[in-house]
């Protein structure tokens, strides 16, 4: 697939550019993997995140939302698996000190071979089926070996100077209270890494005072974090991200059909916001975790090509056992329904199907695929924009009103405008610069909607409408302008 690495950082440099997206603490340089919503990407990050809960929570009716918090117990993370397995294999170049995850340091060594022609791309192949194959024995040695082999390099010392494999926890730690020390064991507390377990922990509080009945699900957005070891790839690989997870609890037995459900009705969540289906696809995971009865990635094409955008898993009674096991508090469910001999299915451990999504990486997804360099060269005179055409329900901003004069009573009429609609969606209000340049400007910040305010408007009360992404032009009444941009919402 296309690895548009240009198409990429026009997309990092726009976002940038229009107050979407900045490096984090940008005036002392920035803070690796971390970024800043601007303006405008605060407002598109939060029509996204609204998308996601809207459908999960009002479209499902067996489906609530919680808000825990950052800071758990630190027993959830050693039921959780994360204390002892949540770790990536890395190696260090003794040279530049630079330090590489395993996987991404022979996939990078393999897109170099790839670049050599055939015989390049056999090699590589062969190389990464050995990796896949070393990863899931876990077999470290074996991994160096085959850097060395190989004679892999670090892309900063340019040498083959490395250390063994290592193990590196994702978790960030931090000390709790005002007595903390670090003999003080209890004091450590960590930064989630996932949203999931704060839903885990919950299940009973939320199962008993909403008088739920299985099947239900309980759906949570929040931040998570992870000290990435490769951390680049602008929002695609944070150490601070924000993920929307809905774990689904389900009667043992019926696993199958729910994950089926959802890793459906996951992709027609995508797909409804009018994205070419040939964009997305799934990837079966072949080696699962050891609970994991299955599970699968929905990827869609970036443009560094197709990635993990969301994940669906099967994922047993594994995290309520673990929790059941270490709180010593019993995570089970009374099931009065009837089995086949009539007997209540009575007592047990619900199994889950989860549905994860990163809402940064779901932003990426839309800004990608949002934004189209346009040329609108005539015969006479070279032109071009450049345009995000999001859907019009996740726009930033809706309608611009634009007076095409700063006099003759029309900005009044525009403010008029603008008080008429801001209630119900948001609207901006712009009469600097001439009508072509601040058409181009909402394009560019992929506003669906603007409407002029000209000497015509005094006389009849009409405005003109331009469309984004056709650039048509029409006449329509001030009163039906409100009305034009709900039916789109
Ligand atoms: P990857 O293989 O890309 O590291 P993962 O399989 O570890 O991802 P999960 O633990 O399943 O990811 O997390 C669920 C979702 O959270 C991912 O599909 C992704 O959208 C998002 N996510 C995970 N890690 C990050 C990150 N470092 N930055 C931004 N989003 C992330």
């Amino acid at each position: 697939m296309a690895n548009d690495n240009n198409r990429f950082q026009a997309i990092i440099a726009h976002c940038k550019e229009y107050g979407f997206i900045f490096p984090s603490s940008e005036i002392y340089d920035g803070l690796s993997a971390v970024y800043d919503y601007g303006q405008n990407g605060s407002e598109l990050k939060k029509n996204i995140r609204d998308y996601w809960w809207k459908s999960m929570t009002q479209l499902h009716d067996n489906i609530v939302g919680i808000d825990a918090a950052i800071f758990m117990h630190p027993t959830t993370w050693k039921a959780s698996g994360h204390v002892d397995n949540f770790s990536d294999p890395m190696i260090d170049n003794k040279d530049s000190k630079k330090r590489y995850r395993v996987d991404h340091l022979i996939e990078a060594h393999a897109d170099l071979l790839k670049e050599k022609g055939e015989a390049g791309a056999k090699e590589a192949e062969q190389l990464l089926a050995e990796m896949d194959a070393l990863l899931a024995k876990e077999d470290y040695a074996g991994l160096k070996q085959l850097i060395d082999d190989n004679k892999i390099k670090c892309s900063v010392s340019g040498t083959v100077n490395w250390t063994d494999i290592r193990q590196f926890n994702l978790m960030f730690s931090t000390e709790f209270g005002a007595t903390a020390s670090s003999e003080d064991a209890d004091s450590k507390v960590y930064l989630r890494p996932e949203t999931a377990q704060g839903i885990f922990v919950n299940f009973l509080n939320v199962q008993k005072t909403g008088r739920m009945k299985i099947p239900f699900g309980i759906a949570q957005i929040g931040k998570a974090f992870r000290n990435e070891i490769v951390a680049r790839q602008f929002i695609f690989r944070m150490r601070e991200f924000e993920q929307m997870e809905m774990q689904f609890f389900v009667r043992p037995g019926t696993e199958g059909e729910w994950y089926k459900f959802w890793k459906e009705e996951r992709l027609k969540w995508h797909l409804s916001l009018g994205i070419d289906p040939s964009k997305y696809r799934y990837h079966d995971h072949i080696k699962l975790a050891h609970y994991a009865k299955e599970a699968c990635d929905i990827e869609f094409e970036f443009p560094m090509g197709f990635r993990e955008v969301e994940g669906i898993h099967s994922r047993s009674d594994f995290d309520l056992s673990q929790h059941q096991q270490y709180s010593k508090k019993k995570m089970q469910y009374f099931d009065n329904d009837l089995d086949a001999n009539g007997k209540p299915f009575g007592n047990y451990i619900p199994y889950v199907i989860e549905t994860s999504i990163g809402l940064d990486r779901m932003f990426l997804l839309i800004m990608s695929n949002a934004y189209t360099e346009e040329d609108l060269s005539t015969p006479e005179k070279a032109d071009s924009r450049v345009v995000l055409k999001f859907p019009a329900k996740l726009a930033p901003i809706k309608l611009a009103v634009l007076p095409l004069l700063k006099k003759d009573g029309l900005p009044e009429i525009a403010r008029e405008i603008m008080n008429s609609c801001k209630g119900s969606f948001r609207c901006f209000y712009e009469e600097k610069d001439a009508i072509g340049k601040r058409y181009r400007r909402m394009d560019a910040l992929g506003t669906p909607f603007c409407v002029t305010v000209d000497h015509q408007t005094k006389e009849d009360n009409t405005v003109t409408v331009r469309h984004r992404d056709s650039m048509q032009q029409e006449r329509i009444p001030i009163s039906a302008i409100k009305a034009m941009v709900e039916a789109q919402l």
